[in-house]
């Protein structure tokens, strides 16, 4: 059994140092609200990991360019699921590519910084788990990443 919490956290200060040793100019505040008591789930760790690892790294990118930079990270025991929201400030997600963000090699990054195949990744695992991901985004107010998976 998995606690995400801890995991959660582990990737959040993983994704920022990362971002940090490859680029001395990128600051972001980041702060997580986790549910203290979250069931864990049970789940594979490292692939759960890696969906949280990509979305992180997202929202890290989607803010460098705003003047506060936040990325929250929250759990949330609802009924018979865990809840998982990651969210930031960035420029958020244009209505007409909403449909397409989860599609493989889909990516609005310069050449050489984006594969395009960290969300369609993430939903598959998601999905393995009987998950679900959704996105909520208005732009120019950010975006949020909602994860639920199965208790
Ligand atoms: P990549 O990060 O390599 O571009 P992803 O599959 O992780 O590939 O994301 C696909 C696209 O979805 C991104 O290129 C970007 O346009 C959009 N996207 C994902 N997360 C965010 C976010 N937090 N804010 C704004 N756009 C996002
Ligand atoms: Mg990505």
């Amino acid at each position: 059994l998995t606690d995400i919490n801890a995991l959660a956290d582990e990737y959040l200060r993983l994704s920022y140092h990362g971002l940090r040793a490859r680029d001395k100019n990128f600051n972001a505040d980041f702060s997580t609200d986790f549910d203290p008591d979250l069931p864990k789930v049970n789940v594979v760790p490292q692939d759960i990991g890696r969906v949280l690892l990509n979305l992180i790294n997202n929202t890290f990118q989607a803010v460098k360019e705003v003047e506060n930079p936040k990325v929250v990270v929250a759990t949330k025991h609802i009924d018979n699921t865990v809840q998982i929201t990651v969210s930031d400030n960035g420029p958020g997600i244009p209505e007409a590519i909403k449909d397409k963000i989860f599609q493989p090699f889909f990516t609005t990054k310069p050449t050489g910084q984006g594969t395009g195949l960290g969300l369609s990744l993430s939903y598959d695992i998601v999905k393995a788990h009987g998950g679900s991901i959704k996105i909520e985004s208005n732009e120019n107010e950010g975006a949020t990443f909602t994860i639920e998976l199965p208790i």
